[in-house]
Formats: C-alpha cells, structure tokens, sequence
C-alpha cells in the first residue's frame, strides 16, 4: 500500500513540475518581453554584436588609407603566444631623417586568444577589436593576417 502512495505522489509531483515548465514557456510565448536571441543566421546582414565583442584583431584604418602603428613592437612583445609579428623597415622622411615604420604588422588569428595585451599596451591606440566572428576556413594559412593595408602610411602627427 506504502509503494502505491509513494508511486502516486511522485506522479502528481511529475505533473505538478510539468504544469509549472509549461506556466513559464506559455508566459513567455504570448508575452515575450525583451527577446535577446537572434536569429542567426538569416540576420546575418543586420547583425551587431556587442560593443565590447572581441572578434579579432584589427588595425583602423581612416579613409585616407593611414593607421597609426608605428612598428615599435611593443604589442608582439605583449604577446603571450607569438600571435603577432612586426616586420618594420626604415624610410627617410619628408625632411631627410631616417625613421623606423610598419612594412608588416602580421597578425595570426588561429592562435589568439583575445587576451587584449596587444590592444591595451599599444602607445599610440593602433589596435582595436573587430566584430567579424565568422572564421571558419578549410586552410588555416588563411587565418594569418596582415594588418596594415597595402599602400597605407603612418597617420599624420602619429609619432
Ligand atoms: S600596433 Fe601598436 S604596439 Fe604594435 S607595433 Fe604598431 S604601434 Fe607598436
Ligand atoms: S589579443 Fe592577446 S593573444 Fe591575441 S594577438 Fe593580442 S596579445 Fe596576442
């Protein structure tokens, strides 16, 4: 008789907790208030991912094609895992000077780990965060990246 109380109450029990999933799923299929899921990835074209996303690394350029690194290295320094390369050449400039500049700022996706040393420790703000997340290659070759532009030149006033 015990057996058959105990297996009714664990019945009523399953329905009772049943009922109760299923108060919180109807209240939030007829009132869903702030929807945070997205539907990705038909959303793909209007997607925007939180301001502090951490997609990748990339160096900002302006519509004049000029960045601010100045190949001093301190970033590949930072690094904890050899993601980044700085290749840096010397030129002369307008005043005859020799100066150290970027010729390669190589940046390897595969291994980052988006710790943020680079991004925070650059003197002169040449790094930031992009939101592209989608990575996804057959050939991880192509997760090694040149940061700096083709063509692109130390912006003015960047020392
Ligand atoms: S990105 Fe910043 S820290 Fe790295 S080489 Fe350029 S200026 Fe130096
Ligand atoms: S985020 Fe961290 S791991 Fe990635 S390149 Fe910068 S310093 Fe290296």
């Amino acid at each position: 008789m015990k057996s058959i109380i105990n297996y009714l109450k664990e019945v009523i029990c399953g329905v009772w907790s049943l009922l109760k999933g299923m108060a919180v799923t109807g209240k939030y299929f007829f009132s869903p208030g702030q929807i945070v899921t997205q539907k990705y990835p038909n959303n793909r074209k209007s997607l925007v991912m939180m301001e502090r996303f951490k997609g990748e690394v990339i160096m900002p350029h302006n519509e004049k094609n000029e960045h601010k690194c100045t190949g001093c290295g301190i970033c590949e320094i930072n690094c904890p895992n050899g993601s980044i390369e700085v290749i840096s050449k010397m030129i002369t400039t307008d005043d005859g000077k020799k100066k150290k500049a970027i010729d390669k700022h190589i940046y390897r996706l595969g291994m980052c780990t988006f710790c943020a040393l680079c991004v925070k420790n650059c003197p002169s703000d040449a790094l930031a965060f992009g939101q592209e997340f989608e990575h996804a290659v057959f050939n991880r070759a192509l997760l090694i990246k040149v940061l700096n532009k083709p063509g692109s030149q130390l912006m003015k006033g960047v020392e």
